[in-house]
This record gives C-alpha cells, sequence and structure tokens, in this order.
C-alpha cells in the first residue's frame, strides 16, 4: 500500500509539473473534469454556464405613439426616451400621447 501511495504521489507530482507547463493543457484537463461524462472539451456540446433574468418586466417596450389634438391626423412615434416630443409638422400644435 505504501507502494501505492509513493507511486500516485509520483505521478500527481509529473502531472502538476506537466500542467504548469502548458497553460492551455492545464485548461483543457479542467474543461474535462467538469464534465460528467469526461467527454473531451472539443466534443462538449456549447452551453451556457450560467443564465439568469434581468430583474423587472422582461417584455418588449412599445414605441410611445403621439398624434395631433387637432385631428389633422399627424402621428409621430417615440422610438427612444431621450427623443424629445416634435410639435405637429402640420399645425404646429404640441402633440399628445396617444
Ligand atoms: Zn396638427
Amino acid at each position: 500500500m505504501i507502494w501505492l501511495g509513493l507511486l500516485s504521489a509520483a505521478v500527481y507530482f509529473c502531472l502538476g509539473r506537466l500542467l504548469g507547463l502548458h497553460p492551455q493543457l492545464n485548461g483543457w484537463v479542467e474543461q474535462l473534469l467538469e464534465d460528467r461524462d469526461l467527454t473531451p472539451p472539443h466534443l462538449q456540446h456549447r452551453r451556457v454556464r450560467s443564465y439568469s433574468q434581468l430583474p423587472g418586466d422582461g417584455s418588449p417596450v412599445s414605441a410611445g405613439r403621439y398624434i395631433c389634438p387637432t385631428g389633422d391626423g399627424f402621428t409621430w412615434h417615440r422610438a427612444s426616451v431621450v427623443d424629445v416630443v416634435p410639435r405637429c409638422k402640420i399645425c404646429g400644435e404640441s402633440l399628445s400621447r396617444a
């Protein structure tokens, strides 16, 4: 049993030195050991290691729609919150949110 212990220590020492000399090999071995089935990294399916949904409502935000209150048919859509709502291009009136 002592023999086996010495052999294990020698192998462990040699592997440690080898992996220390070749950082890419060290990363490859780490990926291999992380896989439950020990599938070589280049054959492992790409997978998302972690995912957490962003906080808040994840639904798409619709653009704000603005119309001219005089009823001349002018409509404008706000694509970004930084966009300043313009005046009606037809009559110059301030637009109202629809
Ligand atoms: Zn108008």
